[in-house]
Formats: structure tokens, sequence, C-alpha cells
């Protein structure tokens, strides 16, 4: 999803990792903070600001990301897996494979990031509590983090999409109407909502308060929910219309095959080229051995084609990604996207019944969405 990202590490098969424009949040937070110290405690050394700050900055860091995780492994309990955390410039996202399926999985893996949030708010200020008898830089920084992760928790609970408010207002009106779809339009709604109105706000910074950079900031994150709020309802609104539509409703019954021994010169003159087709099943009579693409011709020097069997450079059958006439068609497309493959074979039984390519799937989906529509 993310590019120019930085990997810090796995938990649990999930990659965490960091965005590039983190980074420049992260700067920021040190050395307003940092300043901020020492303005409001004089008496402090430079040395205890700084390290206040760093401690604080990183402790918020791993809040985050607690909170992300939060999210993350109730998803996984719930059978959502989840490849990423990925923290960036407003905060972390957790890259859910798939949506839930019922209003109540939805609900708790919503409300389970702003719960950690809360938690985390609440031990930070009886430690702050604590240190406060004790030394007063780390009292301060507690109590910093402890307010923070209130308002992280607090913020998230507005009820619009993108927000986890969002999540679980959908996941209500889900539970109450029994119908998804309303669930998702209120949330949609609730978003545009939160945008708009932290919109007037920037502009109110704008034109009445003369904050001009703190207006356009606000309008900026403004402009990005909504564009959430929206692609969260464009994305519901296509899954939708995918469902019912299977693999065997996409496949082509004619499978381009080639002889396996036939050599790679051959098949790429007198096959890939007249029929414009960049793969092939390879097979011995009427036996399917595997698959065979103009990649897999490209990673062999050309002199060596006229002398190399297709077989040789083929994937075979067994490590070879196929699909099930009823897989949906979301789910082939996400196969698709993942493994980055612009053709698939259909099988069953152990024998492949049908061809999809990537081009052939769009204009299928396309026409398909014609006629429902
Ligand atoms: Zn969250």
């Amino acid at each position: 999803m993310f590019k120019s990202v930085l990997l810090l590490g796995h938990f649990r098969g999930i990659r965490i990792e960091v965005h590039a424009s983190w980074l420049i949040i992260f700067a920021l937070l040190m050395i307003t903070m940092t300043a901020g110290l020492q303005r409001e405690y004089p008496d402090w050394t430079m040395m205890e600001a700084l390290v206040t700050s760093l401690f604080t900055a990183l402790t918020f860091f791993a809040s985050i990301v607690a909170h992300e995780l939060g999210h993350s492994l109730v998803a996984i309990k719930r059978g959502v897996p989840v490849s990423a955390i990925t923290l960036f410039i407003f905060g972390g996202i957790a890259q859910l494979n798939k949506d839930s399926e019922n209003a109540t999985d939805e609900f708790w893996i919503a409300v389970a990031g702003p719960i950690v949030s809360f938690v985390l708010a609440l031990v930070f200020s009886v430690l702050s509590g604590v240190a406060s008898q004790w030394y007063e830089p780390v009292a301060v920084g507690f109590g910093w983090l402890a307010m923070i992760n209130m308002m992280v928790a607090l913020f998230n609970l507005i009820p619009g999409f993108p927000l986890d408010g969002g999540r679980v207002f959908r996941a209500v009106v889900w539970k109450v109407t029994g119908d998804a779809g309303k669930g998702v339009r209120a949330a949609v709604a609730g978003g545009r909502l939160v945008a708009y109105g932290l919109f007037g706000v920037g502009l109110w910074n704008i034109l009445v308060v003369g904050n001009f950079l703190g207006g356009i900031w606000i309008m900026l994150i403004a402009w990005f929910l909504l564009n959430m709020a929206e692609g969260h309802g464009q994305n519901f609104n296509l899954q939708n219309r995918l469902a019912g539509i299977r693999a065997r409703d996409l496949a082509d019954p004619h499978v381009p095959a080639v002889e396996s021994h036939t050599s790679v010169s051959e098949w790429v003159q007198n096959q890939v080229l007249p029929a414009g087709q960049r793969a092939f099943m390879v097979a011995s009579g009427h036996r399917m051995l595997g698959l065979v693409s103009l990649s897999d011709a490209r990673k062999i020097h050309r002199d060596q084609w006229p002398e190399t069997r297709v077989e040789e450079i083929m994937t075979p059958l067994e490590t070879l990604i196929h699909i099930d006439p009823d897989t949906g068609a979301a789910e082939l497309l996400q196969l698709m996207t993942e493994h980055n493959l612009n053709q698939i074979p259909v099988m069953e039984n152990g024998r492949v019944t049908g061809w999809i390519d990537r081009e052939r799937v769009l204009r299928t989906i396309s026409l398909h969405m014609e006629l429902k529509a």
C-alpha cells in the first residue's frame, strides 16, 4: 500500500513499518516538545528537556503501535488476517486483508484500538502521579502521554469514516438494520460531516484568528479525511457489485496449451506472437504439466531458446497458483494483484477447466457491472 517504508520488525506475523512521512512528525514533535519544556520548566537542564522529549516521543510512537495492535490482534482472533501496521504522517494504520463478515466482528475490531488508548491513558496518568513524588521530568513525560493517548482515543471515536468511530457507527447501524450497505452509507455521511466541520475550523482559523499556517494544515487534514471517507464508500460499492461474480463466470473455457517438448523459440514464433498471448499451459497429450510464460523465456538467453524445451522453464502444476471455479471475483482480483499475476488457471479436481487473464477479467467485470447497474 505504501512505498518508502522502513521495516521495524514482525509481531505475530504482522509487518510493523514506518513510512518516511512519520519521521517528519517525529522530528517536529521532538523540536516543539523540547522548546516547550524549556519554556515551561526553566530550571531544567537542556539535557533533561531533550531526554524527556525523546523518551516521550518514542513512547508515544509505541502507544500508536499498541493501538493498531489492538485492532490487529482482535481482527486475527476473529478470522480477519492482518498483513502490516504502518505508521505514517496522520498516525497509524493496520492493513486488514479483508472486510469483517458480520457487524459484531466489525464492532470489536474497530473499538479495540480506542480501548487500548484509553487503558494507556489511565496507566500513564497513574505513573505520572507516582513519579511526581520522585522526579519531575518523568512525571511531566507520563502526564503528556496520558493526555495524548486520551486525545487519540476520543478523536478516533468520532463517528465518521475513516476514523475508528466511523467503523463502530457502521457496525451499530449494520447490526440494528441488518443491512451492511446502510451501515457504510451512515459512516460515510458521518465522515463527510466531520471533514466539512474540520474544513470550517480551518477556514475560521485563517479568516478570523489569522492563524494561516494552522488553518491550511487543518484544511489539509479535512481534505484527507474526506477522500478516505469517500474511498471507503466506493470500495464497499465495488465489493458489493463484485459479490456474486465467480471465477467460473470470468474464465475462458478455451485453455491455450503448448506441447511439452516444443522448443522455446518455436513456441514464441508459432504460438505467442500469432496469438498475442503471453502464457500457455504446458501439456503432454491431454495431461497438463505446468504453465509457461514469456517472463520464464526471458530468464534464459535467446541463444538457448532453440535447444530448450518449454517444459524445462515452466512452473510445474504442483507449485502453480490456481483457483477454484467458485472463488469470488474480489478474492480473485486480490490474489492476482498480490502475486502480480497476468493469468491464472481455473482448476477443478486436478483438471484445468478454464483460463483467466487480467485483461479479460477487467473487461468481463465491467460488463457484469454494467448489467447490474
Ligand atoms: Zn484505530
